[in-house]
């Protein structure tokens, strides 16, 4: 698609002070929805399905996968020994447009996801000083293989989507067009604190493990990461963690992340993590046959892992020195201090004022002051926080103002993990 033409019709004009208004409100207003889904869910979790007499049988359809009939069918996914919904909670329509961001059908050998790709999660406003792009609901249809088939070559990543989270936001590779490597390189300040942002036809995309993508399990740390999402070759993506306190990407041996970030064991079979700080990040390439009608660029994709071979660098300075403390508890209201580095910013100055939204992770901070450079917000952490995970910061001054007003987003990654 031609992304001027795109770009031409939701911005006539450019985007001015109301529009940015706008915005603001209608992202306040889906997180408010987002928040009360959330405690709805929760509500519900506490009650809990009584007996399973009252459940209606699931059927398997292929693979670990099996459908349970009702009055919306429940898809299954069998991981660790049990079968889990995965994608009830993200089966609404958060976004308000009367259309649910994630509706699942099934055919012989698929899963077909239809998605928007639309963040039902906090993110940056965006465009902001760091990225041009606006985010837009998409009209995606992704065929995941029920049945997973190990393929003799690993095939390449091509740019754009390379898989599927829960809530139907794509992955894409480390890298940026250009070959700049999106996590750790040139841009890695456009990501916004939920690891995601939109490129010119308003995808929004992760490049590395999403901190935000709320999955129906919560991450202590104890045991093997759960399901986050799917490759397109139908191998489920799973947070970082093998075992207790074991992060994946530093097992040795026999079971250690083969190049594709993904190994195999009795109850999972094949499966792939997340290696937070380490390229590739998500997957570094098909261990399975991906389904090409996901990806136009799959027809000439080529075979072999993708390989860290970025160009460019940051230009954009490290506004925020330092957040501390590094760590907080979960479970309450933490207190985190913001330190700036006026001086190292590249697009203009730092404004004096305390910035208007502070984000870090999926945690938005509230009570935000400022003293000197020192920006001080309140976490509002939940019992459930995923624990030791690296999250990223970033801090939005003057929203209402635009992009082209002095509207300024700060951003620095890895600054904070939760402990128990
Ligand atoms: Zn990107
Ligand atoms: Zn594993």
């Amino acid at each position: 698609m031609h992304h001027g033409m795109v770009r031409g019709l939701d911005q006539p004009g450019g985007a001015g002070p109301t529009s940015d208004v706008v915005r603001v409100v209608t992202r306040l207003a889906a997180m408010a929805l987002t928040m009360a889904l959330a405690a709805a869910l929760a509500a519900a979790a506490i009650v809990g399905p009584p007996a399973c007499a009252e459940e209606p049988a699931a059927r398997g359809i292929g693979g670990r996968w099996s459908l349970r009939a009702g009055e919306k069918p429940t898809y299954l996914f069998r991981d660790g020994g049990r079968d889990v919904d995965l994608f009830s909670y993200h089966c609404r329509d958060s976004n308000q447009d009367g259309i649910d961001e994630v509706r699942l059908a099934h055919d012989a050998d698929h899963l077909v996801m239809h998605s928007q790709g639309y963040p039902n999660h906090p993110t940056a406003i965006f465009p902001n000083s760091g990225n041009p792009n606006t985010i837009r609901a998409q009209d995606f249809t992704f065929r995941l293989p029920l049945v997973p088939r190990r393929a003799d070559r690993i095939t390449r990543l091509p740019m754009g989507p390379i898989g599927v989270a829960l809530n139907g936001v794509v992955f894409f590779n480390p890298f940026e067009q250009g070959g700049m490597n999106a996590v750790a390189g040139y841009s890695e300040v456009w990501l916004d604190s939920c690891c995601g942002h939109p490129q010119q036809t308003g995808v929004y995309h992760y490049h590395k493990y999403p901190t935000c993508v709320k999955s129906p399990f919560a991450d202590d740390g104890r045991r093997h990461s759960p399901v986050i999402g799917f490759a397109f070759d139908g191998f489920s993506i799973h947070g970082p963690y093998e075992s207790e306190g074991v992060f994946a990407m530093d097992l040795e041996g026999d079971g250690a992340l083969d190049v594709c970030n993904g190994h195999a064991d009795d109850e999972r079979g094949y499966h792939y993590h997340v290696t937070p700080g380490r390229f590739p990040y998500v997957i570094g390439g098909y261990r399975g046959v991906p389904d090409p009608g996901n990806n136009r660029g799959l027809a000439w994709a080529g075979t072999g892992p993708i390989v860290d071979n970025a160009t460019g660098a940051n230009d954009l300075g490290a506004v925020i020195a330092e957040v501390r403390p590094g760590t907080v508890r979960r479970g309450g209201k933490r207190d985190v201090t913001i330190v700036l580095d006026p001086a190292k910013a590249r697009r203009g100055p730092v404004p004096a004022t305390a910035p208007a939204w502070v984000q870090i992770g999926p945690y938005e901070a509230v009570a935000i002051r400022r003293e000197s450079d020192a920006v001080t917000a309140t976490l509002d952490v939940p019992d459930d926080a995923t624990l030791g995970v690296p999250l990223d910061c970033h801090l939005e001054f003057d929203p209402e103002r635009g992009p082209r007003h002095g509207a300024r987003v700060f951003k620095r990654n890895d600054v904070l993990r939760v402990v128990e």
